[in-house]
């Protein structure tokens, strides 16, 4: 009994240790719900009706419906979709490039996760200025508006494309989702996922990654109805000043510069600790990207769907 208890203790422990050290790669569920609740409550009501009939031929909206608490079918869709281009990474429908295809279900034209849409590689530093690694996040902004638009598109990749869009907007919006740091044999540290800081502000664990810190910025990834809701009115006057969606290509390049500011200028050593002036200008960033990617993503889609 002793014996069994003991390896189930270890097993827990390296599942608790692969949980820990496994890479994220998108602001935490928070983030994206807070962006895509300021995004909503800026939007018309003829709008929300056309976004929740849209997202209502999504292939997994009844799962969405059935998790949410809230009353407004057409909100919760929208919330959920903010989120599920994350929740496809747990789900063992989908499938990642170097895994076994999975079955095709109904509604979905493929099952794949796409990791690399989440993020850009644009170098950090004195690099020759040439995309490097995976991350097609830039492009695919560009063609999920194109495909969401053409009438061509049928209801359930629309919807399956809307709930992209809405994701990915907040994604262009996270510094560290759209840069990597090389190093002189053309290493990239993946938008600071290799690169471990301690964090003394953080109650409990100190040793994270640069990229994982920033994820958790906005607020915790529970963080859901009546708390959602006063988090999202707070922030919203930050992104006030934004009067334009502007360009995706825009988006990216303040997110890359502020990736240099705010996100890798004054840190220092192998593995660096943050200091507090560091946590102050980074919190308070992190808070006007969600705002500022909730203002444009309602503007965007007020503007796509009133044509
Ligand atoms: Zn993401």
């Amino acid at each position: 009994m002793k014996r069994k208890s003991r390896s189930i203790g270890r097993q827990l422990w390296v599942a608790a240790i692969f949980f820990i050290s496994t890479p994220t790669l998108a602001w935490n569920a928070a983030g994206h719900r807070l962006s895509a609740a300021i995004a909503w409550h800026q939007m018309s009501d003829s709008t929300r009706t056309a976004l929740g009939a849209m997202l209502a031929h999504h292939p997994d909206h009844a799962l969405w419906l059935k998790r949410s608490r809230s009353e407004d079918s057409a909100y919760a869709a929208f919330l959920e979709a903010s989120t599920w281009p994350d929740d496809i990474k747990r789900d063992k429908r989908f499938h990642d490039t170097d895994e076994a295809v999975t079955p095709v279900l109904p509604g979905f034209s493929e099952m794949a996760r796409h990791r690399h849409w989440h993020h850009v590689d644009y170098p950090l530093g004195t690099h020759s200025g040439k995309q490097h690694g995976k991350g097609v996040l830039d492009r695919q902004l560009v063609s999920l508006l194109q495909r969401i638009k053409d009438p061509a598109t049928n209801s359930a990749q629309r919807a399956i494309d809307l709930a992209w869009l809405i994701h990915l907007v907040g994604d262009a919006h996270q510094p560290l989702h759209v840069v990597s740091r090389y190093d002189e044999t053309g290493r990239g540290d993946g938008g600071g996922n290799a690169l471990w800081i301690e964090n003394p502000f953080h109650p409990r664990r100190s040793s994270m990654t640069l990229h994982a810190y920033w994820d958790d910025l906005p607020g915790p990834p529970w963080l859901r109805d009546e708390r959602l809701e006063a988090a999202a009115s707070a922030l919203m006057k930050l992104g006030e000043r934004i009067q334009s969606t502007g360009s995706v290509a825009l988006w990216l390049t303040e997110s890359r510069s502020l990736a240099k500011t705010a996100a890798y200028d004054g840190l220092e050593g192998e593995v660096p600790t943050l200091s507090a002036g560091y946590h102050e200008q980074a919190t308070l960033t992190a808070r006007k990207q969600v705002a500022i990617a909730g203002r444009r993503l309602g503007l965007l889609l007020e503007q796509l769907l009133s044509r």
